[in-house]
């Protein structure tokens, strides 16, 4: 049994699937020279298999989602053609007697290295990519010795040091059931891929990826962030008794999904969802949200081999409008920088300290062509839809002085196009709030902006002066802190003071135990995971607003985040017995 973060909830059984196990214990073998034309044949083949799952990736992700995001795999498929690329490998295992996988091994370690030193463009661009083929390779390659593709029909648990972006997306093709990361925390980035898929994770599993093998039997329980490898019989058979539980009552509760979402005394809430991609918005719909609360426009430009124009994002964006829970959208603009990074605007080098450094809003300033583009592509959109569907939000703000510049900004949007003879409508424009800073002087702040979003994966990390994304800080990093506690409640009741509309768009809003807090506190916008809407809307149906206010003031009184956690972990067993399941510690 190992133990590691609960990041997505549920409990899960199924057949390990290791992802890239050569870059853990790198082969040191050599080979003898009858077995180099044997190994030169598994690369090939290993390429041909790499090739022609990138190319259906391709078609599928360009006719389901669109073109913009099928481009990674044109990318990625233009790499595996590469001569040097290649050669490189081929010359290794015929002149180094290399086996296939220790090749492609040394030479991630090249494209490493070169990406510190060389001021080459394309490999600096590129070398995310060239990972990510590296990775895609190397687990054909294990196929090719050892084929493993009988185990990809069952329900698997995939175990990987961390989800690259491609296998994110290409996770809809299999039966995934559970997700294991050796990296990771609460709001990294498979975190949040498998709670918007409604899939158990744990991360954090210091070297899960030495003692798992492709094969195994896994059972990951997403409520206290335990994974049990190769159980005994009687585990199993509970785990699995919890599993049907855990199918059934999500079974269950999607059918409320065109109940509306109240109290248990009658009070509404706004219950949206947070979305990247086109099919998020479809999950919104299906999943019963009432509105997409936050829209990360960052997957379009990751997605993307260069900056996409006008007409490209209001294209975009329009689709996702349309396909949105009653085409009510708030749209963020780029967040780009800490755990994300694009070359194309100039993102070379790795700064010290990446998340409080050129990220967000910081970057757009310094690129306002690209940022006044954006700008003018979300107000175009908003235009064509009824007063209030579609708002503009601002990342990462800190300052007084960057709104008053955001909001020239968009003035000038309004002008530019309306110059070109293009009609404007005038857009909510709001904050999100992530900065300490912002939170001690919300009220300067307030009377500039049409509404705030409190982004408290951010603004968590930044108030704990701890990494979300590095598990070693992970009991600091927490939402249910006292400190974060206290800060949030400050904060919305100062919204509330001045009447502004206030959500919560972090991961924590779609947590059972946050989500009760953040009532109390006086919150009704909630933005979250559309797979959780389902459970949220339930657990609200069974406590009333006064019940959730006498639990803040008790808990306000409570001076740790573990008593914190012990405390609503009573409350939940008492208020909701039927969705202790979804719960996470
Ligand atoms: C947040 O910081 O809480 C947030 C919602 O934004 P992101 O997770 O994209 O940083
Ligand atoms: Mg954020």
């Amino acid at each position: 049994m190992r133990r590691g973060i609960a990041v997505s909830p549920g409990v899960a059984i199924g057949t390990a699937y290791v992802v890239h196990e050569i870059f853990v214990n790198p082969d040191t073998k050599r080979l003898e020279d009858s077995e180099v034309t044997a190994e030169l044949a598994n690369y090939e083949y290993a390429r041909d298999k790499a090739t022609a799952e990138l190319r259906a990736l391709e078609i599928k992700v360009e006719s389901q989602v669109g073109h913009d995001e099928a481009s990674i795999f044109t990318v990625h498929q233009a790499i595996l053609r590469d001569a040097a690329f290649t050669n490189k490998i081929r010359s290794w295992i015929v002149d180094e007697r290399m086996t296939s996988p220790a090749a492609l091994h040394r030479l991630l370690g090249e494209y490493t290295q070169l990406f510190t030193r060389t001021n080459d463009e394309y490999l600096k661009e590129r070398l995310n990519d060239v990972r990510d083929v590296i990775i895609r390779l190397g687990s054909f390659l294990s196929d090719a010795v050892n084929p493993k593709t009988e185990y990809l029909d069952g329900p698997l648990i995939v175990v990987t040091d961390e989800l690259l972006p491609s296998q994110a997306v290409a996770l809809g093709e299999i039966d995934v059931r559970g997700i294991v990361t050796q990296a990771g925390s609460q709001t990294s980035h498979a975190a949040i891929i498998a709670r918007s898929r409604g899939i158990p994770a744990v991360s954090g599993i210091k070297g899960v990826l030495r003692r798992v093998n492709t094969g195994d039997t896994i059972v990951v329980d997403g409520r206290d962030g335990h994974v049990e490898i190769n159980p005994n019989p009687e585990s199993l058979a509970a785990f699995r008794k919890l599993e049907r539980e855990f199918f059934d009552l999500k079974d269950h509760l999607a059918e409320n999904r065109d109940h509306p979402a109240v109290t248990a005394d009658g009070i509404s809430l706004k219950l949206q969802a947070n979305i990247n991609l086109l099919p998020d918005a479809k999950a919104a719909v299906a999943m019963g949200a009432s509105g997409i609360g936050l829209y990360r426009t960052e997957y379009l430009y990751l997605t993307h081999p260069d900056v996409p124009d006008e007409d490209e994002q209001y294209e975009t964006y329009r689709s996702i409008v349309e396909a949105s829970p009653n085409n009510n959208v708030t749209i963020r603009t780029l967040d780009i920088g800490g755990d994300k990074t694009i070359a194309y605007l100039g993102q070379n080098h790795q700064e010290a300290n990446p998340f409080m450094g050129w990220r967000s809003i910081r970057l757009s300033f310094e690129h306002p062509e690209f940022f006044n583009t954006q700008i003018r592509a979300i107000v175009r959109v908003a235009s064509e839809f009824p007063d209030g569907n579609v708002r503009m939000m601002f990342p990462m703000v800190t300052t007084v002085e960057e709104i008053r510049k955001l909001k020239s900004m968009v003035r000038r949007a309004y002008k530019s196009l309306n110059n070109r003879g293009i009609k404007t409508k005038e857009l909510p424009v709001g904050m999100m709030l992530e900065v300490p800073a912002a939170a001690v002087s919300i009220d300067s702040m307030l009377d500039l902006i049409d509404f705030v979003s409190i982004g408290s994966n951010d603004l968590v990390q930044y108030l704990m002066a701890a990494d979300r994304d590095n598990p070693k800080v992970a009991h600091l990093c927490q939402p249910l802190a006292p400190p974060v506690l206290l800060v949030l409640k400050n904060v919305i009741g100062a919204c509330i003071e001045a009447n502004k509309p206030v959500t919560v768009c972090g991961e924590m809003a779609g947590t059972p135990k946050a989500f009760i807090l953040l009532m109390g506190m006086g919150l009704r916008r909630f933005s979250m995971s559309p797979a959780f809407i389902p459970s949220i809307k339930q657990l609200a149906s069974q406590i009333s607003v006064h019940d959730a206010q006498q639990i803040v003031q008790s808990v306000m009184k409570l001076k740790t985040t573990s008593q914190v956690k012990k405390f609503m972990a009573r409350q939940i067993e008492q208020i909701a017995p039927n969705l202790v399941l979804l719960d996470t510690i």
